[in-house]
């Protein structure tokens, strides 16, 4: 009988484990289901969306060297894989394990409907494999990532199949056109074309970063220069394994690959939170936060479209929040002076940039998001305060933001020197057409600092 092979976040064919295993077992059949729902507040947005077109073209382009045509579905994504196993005549169904809770409610009834089996591939171990001294999980990321180096490196790549075939005959099939998936607003995703969506691409991307890996802990934080990997879309979607990222790293830069792979760690350690606590992209970690006076009404809504648009005044925060709406990504250093801005400088919930970020980043992970929110929130699970508060001014600064800046705000491009990151203390606003601050920094700093006493007592 003919095996089914679900994928979804998992868009790949190498150290596929699934997909060596469907082949190894039958005539296979690649699905996809494209189940706009499922997550509810989290189904898929915008920018994964368009993604997502992407990768699944040159997915189904990979299959057919291989002989296999990928069947793509919509609907409910339990009802379709069953359904698919009836019209296939089979029960037997390869996945990759997924971490958001919808993905695991999905497993459980696959599970007790038909033969699922599940494979580890989507991170470097499963997180529930590591446990602290008295056997619990972890809450903070430092302890796990030692346990997780313990338990390194992860296990080799798994080799392609030898040979795989596909089923006589064709069962129907939606076109990726069917399902309007790129976007329409006119002045968005101008600048997606920085990306190559797939499984070619994630190893491209991968090969330009490893002559870099040896600079990444110094050039990491500076966002004028490219010296991050941009793996993070491909690594969401599955396009490449983490393991396949350790080995090449570790191969490359041995010892001095440790920052970068700590970062991956990060990925890890998201999926880690999320199974312990299936609400974090909605719960503060820490209960004492719930009563934190968030701004809201008009004024605040204001203030958070100003956010969204990159008009705040904050060069370093209007340059991050336009290369996000251009490209669908944002430099890791300015993702958090961009979120730590909106909820320390303008006292908005956490919750609200998160869904931001979550429409408008082409890596929209609920894990990863969730846990980078709270941590800048301070509001999370780990140790990190709600009062202390960024100074995005000295930040852009110290990490030498400048050049950076011109390229994503052209109202300041002609700013020349330090003037970049505060031209309104210059004197160099009006002509440029470039707002002034919407806060002060020092009153923003005495607000949020009053809102966590408050939230305190
Ligand atoms: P590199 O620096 O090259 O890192 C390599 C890989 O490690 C990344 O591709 C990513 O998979 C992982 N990684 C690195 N840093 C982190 C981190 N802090 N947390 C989790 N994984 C990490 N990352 C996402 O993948 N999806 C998100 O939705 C997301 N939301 C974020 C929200 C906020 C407020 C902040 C501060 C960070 C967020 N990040 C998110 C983490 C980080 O900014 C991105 O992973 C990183 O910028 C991606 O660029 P890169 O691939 O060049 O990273």
């Amino acid at each position: 009988a003919p095996v089914i092979l679900w994928l979804r976040q998992d868009l790949r064919l190498s150290d596929q484990p699934a997909y060596a295993a469907a082949a190894a077992h039958g005539p296979v059949i690649p699905v996809y289901v494209h189940d706009e729902t499922i997550g509810g507040p989290w189904a898929m947005a915008g920018a994964q969306k368009w993604w997502l077109h992407h990768s699944l073209n040159t997915l189904s382009e990979d299959l057919e060297h291989k002989g296999l045509r990928l069947v793509l579905r919509r609907g409910d994504a339990a009802r379709e894989i069953i359904r698919l196993a009836q019209e296939a005549g089979t029960r037997t169904v390869h996945a990759l394990h997924h971490y958001e809770p919808w993905w695991q409610d999905v497993e459980r009834v696959l599970a007790s409907k038909l033969d699922l089996v599940l494979h580890e591939g989507t991170r470097l171990t499963p997180p529930d494999h590591l446990r602290t001294g008295a056997g619990g999980r972890f809450r903070m990321f430092t302890p796990y990532w030692k346990a997780l180096l313990r338990d390194m490196p992860p296990p080799l790549p798994v080799s392609a199949p030898a040979a795989v075939t596909g089923i006589e005959g064709a069962l129907a099939s939606d076109t990726l056109a069917d399902w309007n998936l790129l976007p329409t607003k006119p002045d968005w995703a101008t600048g997606f074309d920085i990306w190559t969506p797939g499984e070619a691409g994630a190893k491209a991307a991968l090969k330009r970063f490893l002559p870099e890996i040896e600079d990444y802990d110094e050039a990491r934080n500076l966002p004028s220069r490219e010296g991050t990997s941009r793996l993070s879309p491909h690594l969401h979607f599955g396009e490449i394994s983490p393991a396949t990222v350790w080995h090449h790293c570790a191969k490359a830069a041995r010892t001095k690959a440790e920052p970068f792979l700590r970062q991956i760690a990060w990925r890890d350690f998201g999926a880690n939170v999320i199974e312990v606590l299936p609400d974090y992209g909605r719960r503060n970690g820490r209960e004492a936060f719930d009563d934190l006076p968030w701004r809201s009404g008009a004024d605040a809504d204001r203030d958070f479209e100003a956010w969204t648009k990159g008009m705040t005044g904050y060069p370093i925060v209007d340059a991050g929040m336009r290369e996000l709406w251009a490209t669908g990504w944002m430099h890791n250093r300015v993702r958090m002076i961009t979120a730590s801005f909106l909820i320390k400088h303008l006292l908005i919930d956490w919750r609200r940039g998160e869904r931001w970020f979550w429409d408008t980043l082409v890596d929209a992970d609920y894990g990863s998001n969730a846990v980078n929110w709270q941590w800048v929130a301070g509001t999370g699970i780990d140790a990190n305060m709600f009062s202390r508060i960024m100074a995005p001014l000295v930040q852009s600064e110290k990490f030498d933001a400048g050049d950076y800046i011109r390229s994503w705000v052209p109202e300041l491009k002609h700013v020349q020197g330090d003037a970049i990151h505060d031209p309104e203390e210059a004197g160099l606003l009006k002509p440029k057409g470039y707002p002034a601050k919407i806060i002060g920094h020092r009153e923003a700093r005495e607000r949020a600092l009053a809102a966590a006493r408050e939230a305190r007592a």
